[in-house]
Formats: structure tokens, sequence, C-alpha cells
């Protein structure tokens, strides 16, 4: 009798698992077919998300003003489904991290105009779904993390002096939901563990107690950020990280939590050579594969290990560029050249606009990797100014080695054309000159 029921067991194993592989794919293709969100989410701004709403009201949705920002910009909620339990999801308290706005809108969306298909039924009535859509529009049209007051409203869960954080208590505290996401976007150099790889995603069910005591609550997060994992492994098997748990009562992360609806994390980062709308789709993948498991009781059966088992974030080991063992020419002082691995990083900035970059080590970085990365051993590498410096620009001329130069002729780019130009970064000519190795 036991042996054929561990062998039951066996046989049923991984049929589940490849139902809930398909069904993870499936939601894939269907944001493939069906996503409305046309523009990358760095570009969307406050009168883009309400053209967005717009439509989502003209198919019936309940779109309300909840509230407004320092500069007045309304602020809205979402509603949908009829079911009891109940769902907050908050996007964009950060106003430079705007994935998950279009990523609601889009499962908003496809909810509303998917109540035909009998498992969209389900959730429409065991769900009531409040999505608040850009926490904090100001912050987002500046593309700027902070509000209009320059506080970090994820800071402001005590204090309470930021309305946006104010409104975001008060919709909780009305409405007493059953579970919430705080979604965000963590730095696009963030690591899974310390590994090389970027963490695409990473999650955290949020435990607020401050000794990081288990609840009932606690342990369904834990466990529908394994059916999240479960689901975006199909897509990004390795990039999915663990966000630090360690409890902030300015959070509201938290605090939500902590007043008695406990909240999941979602950080989304990046995956080199991936766009912003992927990252919409990997979020779009995750909300939905979490809610239909919840309704249809299969998040009972995930082990929460597949979430607890993740490498914890982890950060410097990743560069945006490394120049491998170029020859460092300071012309602007008497220093001997020397040969050294450069790696620059680039600020976040909208997709429109150029994002500018920075030295940040110079030496054997023989441990570190950078997304991209060329043999520089050929080259003399020429520093904007002549002078190589930590938290300068990363503007570099590049020279072959085998040309006779005079460094000290004055305008060096004009006299001497480079072989290569690496500026804004990009390369805005010779790119082919270096070869790339990574
Ligand atoms: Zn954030």
């Amino acid at each position: 009798m036991k042996i054929s029921h561990a062998l039951f067991a066996l046989l049923l194993l991984p049929m589940s698992i490849q139902t809930n592989a398909q069904t993870a794919r499936q939601f894939a293709e269907m944001w493939d077919k069906q996503h409305v969100s046309r523009i990358l989410p760095s570009q969307v701004r406050h009168r883009d998300l309400q053209k967005y709403l717009e439509e989502l009201k003209s198919i019936s949705l309940k779109v309300e003003e909840v509230g407004r920002s320092n500069a007045s910009r309304e602020i809205y909620q979402v509603e949908w489904g009829r079911g009891a339990v109940k769902i907050f999801m908050w996007s964009q308290m950060h106003g430079d991290e705007p994935t998950a706005t279009s990523a609601l809108v889009d499962m908003l969306m496809f909810l509303q105009k998917n109540r035909d298909k009998t498992w969209v039924r389900e959730l429409e009535n065991s769900l009531t779904i409040r999505a608040v859509p850009m926490l904090n529009p100001d912050g987002a049209e500046l593309y700027q993390r902070r509000n209009l007051q320059f506080i970090d409203i994820n800071r402001d869960a005590r204090a309470l002096e930021t309305p946006e954080g104010s409104l975001l208590k008060k919709l909780r505290d009305q409405w007493q939901p059953d579970l919430g996401f705080n979604l965000h976007n963590q730095n696009s150099l963030t690591t899974v563990g310390k590994t090389n790889k970027q963490a695409t995603i990473s999650l955290l069910a949020v435990s607020g107690d401050p000794s990081g005591k288990s609840n009932a609550g606690h342990l369904r997060s834990r466990r529908l950020c394994a059916v999240m994992v479960s689901a975006l492994e199909n897509f990004i098997k390795g990039n999915i990280g663990r966000y630090d748990d360690s409890y902030n009562p300015r959070a509201f992360g938290d605090m939500i939590s902590a007043w008695g609806t406990p909240v999941i994390l979602v950080e989304t980062g990046a995956l080199h050579n991936r766009d912003e709308m992927f990252l919409v789709k990997l979020n779009f993948v995750a909300y939905l594969s979490a809610l239909k498991s919840l309704v249809d009781k299969s998040e009972q059966k995930v082990d929460p290990n597949l979430y607890d088992a993740l490498p914890f974030n982890d950060t410097g080991n990743l560069y945006n560029t490394i120049f491998r063992r170029a020859k460092i020419l300071n012309y602007a002082e008497s220093i001997e050249p020397f040969t050294a691995d450069v790696a620059i990083n680039a600020e976040r900035r909208r997709a429109s606009e150029t994002a500018p970059t920075f030295v940040q080590d110079i030496g054997d970085l023989g441990i570190y990797t950078g997304l991209d990365e060329y043999d520089t051993s050929d080259f003399y590498l020429i520093p904007k100014n002549g002078l190589l410096k930590i938290g300068t620009s990363g503007e570099f001329l590049f020279y072959k080695k085998t040309r006779k130069i005079d460094w000290k002729t004055k305008d060096l780019e004009k006299t001497f054309p480079p072989d290569a130009i690496f500026r804004q970064g990009r390369w805005e000519k010779g790119a082919r000159a270096l070869p790339k190795t990574k």
C-alpha cells in the first residue's frame, strides 16, 4: 500500500509541474497577443496612464480618483472582481520604477476581457482586486525615486508626511485587504547571490514582525512566492533572487504587513539585451500565476522552500562595461602608462534618454564581470581630460598601441583621430575596433 502511494505521488509530481509550466507559458503567450501597454514603461507619463485608464473604463472597469499628489496629479484606484478575498496591489511608489504600472494595466485589461474563460470567471467570483498604479505621479513625471517633497515615500510609513504615503495607508485601513503586492524596480546590476547573474526578478514574502517571526499569512506569501518562482523559471531560470528581508519600521511593506495585510514585494531588475516590455510580461505572468493558484488552491500544495532556497540579492559583482587590460595613458599627469581593467556603470534613465556613465573601478578586476566586456590589450585608453579617476565620466579615446602619437598635442582627437571613441555608454566610432569578449 505504502509503495503504491509513493509510486502514485511520483507519477503525479512531474505532471503537476508540467501543468504549471504550461500555464506560465500560456500566460506569456496571452500577454504577447493581448497586451495593451504600447509604450516602454520608462516612457509612460501620468497623461499616458490616464489614457490607459480611460481604456479600462471604456470596458466597464471601475476606475476612481482616490487622492492627489503634491503637484495635484490624480492618483487612481482600479477595481476588478466581486469575490470575498481582497487583493491590494500598488506600483511606482518610487517614480523611476515603472515596470509594474504597465503590467497592472495589462493584467486588469486582460482579466476584464477574458471573463468568458472559466478560470478568469473563478477569479472574478473569488477575488476583489484593487490596484493603485503609479502611486507617485510627481516622481514618475520627473523620473526620480522620491516625491516632490524629496521624501522617499517608502520611508514614510510611520511619519505619514507625504500625501501619497498617507493615501496608501488610508486605502489599506479602510478596506483591510487580505493580501498586498508592493511593486518596485531594483538596480539592473543587482545579482543573484555572489554570481554574475542579474536578478531579473527578486521576491520577498514580508514577515511584518521585527523578530522575523512567521504566521499563517506569511506562510501563504512564501508559497505564493514559490508559485511565482516556478512560473518565472520558464523564462529566467537562474535570474531570480530573494530580496533582503531585514525589518524596516519606516517601510510600507513591513508596516502594511504589521497592520494586518501580509505583503509580497516584487522587485524587477533587468536582463541584458532584453527590453522593458519583456519585464512587463514577466510581471504579468507572475501576478496571474499567484492569483490563479490562490483561487484554485494549488498554492496550498506548493513547497515554500522553492522560494526560501533562492539566493539573496547581492551587489558589487557586476558592472555595465569592463575594458580589459587597457594601457592607460594619463597625459594630464606625469604618470607612466600602466595596464589595468576599467569598469564603468550607467545611471538609471528613461529609455529615450542617454544614461551618463561613470568610472567605478580601475585595476585588476578579474573577479568581476561586465555585462559587456572588451579586450583592450592592443590599445591605449585615453580618458576624457587626460586623467582616469573614480567617478569621472566614462568617455574614452582608443588608439592602437602601434601608432605614433604625440600625446601632448593640444587638440588630440582632431590632430590624431582615434581608432575608436566610447562616449555616453556607446561607441561613437570604431564599434568593432576592440574585440568584444562578452
Ligand atoms: Zn522601489
